[in-house]
């Protein structure tokens, strides 16, 4: 594909948009689509939120409704000893989910993503012994929680540590060795089940929250015993909606306060590196300081925006591709 040279020839950071198709749920409330994708433009995205407007936008790829799953060639990079991160970034309800953990018949980019690890693996096993492990956690009011640990310890502090080399670490966070794509499933799924609990609604809990889910690479050369470990990070955003200035507050404006500010704390991140700043401000979120040692330098970062085509949600789209234009 297209994409895929495009990842290796220029820089380390790539903004993709996906629109998820209307919903049969829009359909029948007559919201029409103020998205439009040509297809022999693959890299850019009409918006049309009215007869007079009209805003372009360009990324560098773009997928539309009836695009499928695919695999994300960037992830071949952490083989070689860089950092990865991919992003998906949206309001609630615009497919960041559907694009990272996908469904059972038509799995996302998390699957994908280990699945081509695991191929790589094979591929290269007469000169490189790679090993992988997967830790997964959850980002809520700027708390980190662990999500593959079954005791559920509440009172289990996690925090981000700067270790001897400089990088970023979270002691005692479980690292779970996974051996084949099966016990991968395994821990994906046992993750999902454990970030629903303790909360009334698993959705409303899951928009509010930041989901990563961390691979540890480690390679040994056979030869040269030269060894490696890189780090890919798989991160399902908190959603990105504003909630109404009015009529919020305690716990739900606080929440939404945390969300606000890693967003945007992710979003300068981003921006700072694109535009080759000298100070990076990874130190406002949490989200930001995890993420530290794989955003930046030679890491590779992908970002899926995630909108919805309705007419309806025309505002929280523009803001998502305002966003897309901030990054870039
Ligand atoms: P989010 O995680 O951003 O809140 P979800 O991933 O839960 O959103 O998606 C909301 C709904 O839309 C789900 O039912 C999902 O299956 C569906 N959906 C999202 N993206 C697509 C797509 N590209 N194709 C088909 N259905 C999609
Ligand atoms: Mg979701």
């Amino acid at each position: 594909r297209l994409y895929n040279e495009l990842i290796e020839l220029r820089g380390n950071i790539r903004v993709f948009c996906r629109c998820r198709p209307l919903s049969s749920d829009e359909m029948t409330r007559g919201c029409s689509s103020v998205v439009e994708i040509d297809s022999s433009q693959e890299i850019e995205l009409q918006f049309i939120p009215s007869e007079k407007e009209r805003k372009s936008f360009k990324f560098d790829h773009v997928f539309g409704p009836d695009d499928d799953q695919e695999t994300v060639p960037v992830v071949r990079s952490v083989m070689d000893g860089f950092n990865v991160c991919i992003f998906a970034y949206g309001q609630t309800g615009t497919g960041k989910t559907f694009t990272m953990e996908g469904v059972p018949e038509d799995r996302g980019v998390n699957y994908r993503a280990l699945e081509e690890l695991f191929r790589m693996s094979e591929e290269r096993s007469t000169s490189i012994a790679y090993t992988f492990s997967v830790s997964i956690l959850e980002v809520y009011n700027e708390k980190i929680r662990d999500l593959l640990d079954e005791s559920n310890d509440q009172s289990k502090r996690l925090d981000v540590k700067q270790s001897a080399d400089g990088t970023q670490e979270v002691p005692g966070l479980i690292e779970a060795p996974v051996y084949n794509i099966d016990g991968v499933w395994e821990k994906l799924k046992f993750g999902a089940r454990n970030r629903s609990v303790g909360s009334t609604n698993a959705n409303e809990l899951s928009s509010r929250s930041h989901c990563l889910v961390r691979v540890t690479v480690r390679s040994e050369h056979l030869v040269t015993g030269q060894r490696s470990r890189s780090h890919m990070w798989l991160v399902d955003l908190a959603g990105s909606e504003r909630v109404a200035k009015t009529g919020v507050e305690g716990d739900r404006l606080k929440e939404s306060q945390f969300i606000n500010k890693s967003l945007s704390a992710l979003g300068d991140v981003i921006s700072a590196l694109a535009s080759k700043h000298s100070h990076i401000p990874y130190r406002n979120s949490k989200l930001t300081h995890l993420l530290q040692s794989s955003l930046g330098g030679d890491c590779k970062t992908l970002m899926f925006i995630q909108i919805s085509p309705s007419s309806t949600d025309s505002g929280e789209t523009l803001c998502s591709l305002n966003f897309a234009s901030r990054v870039r």
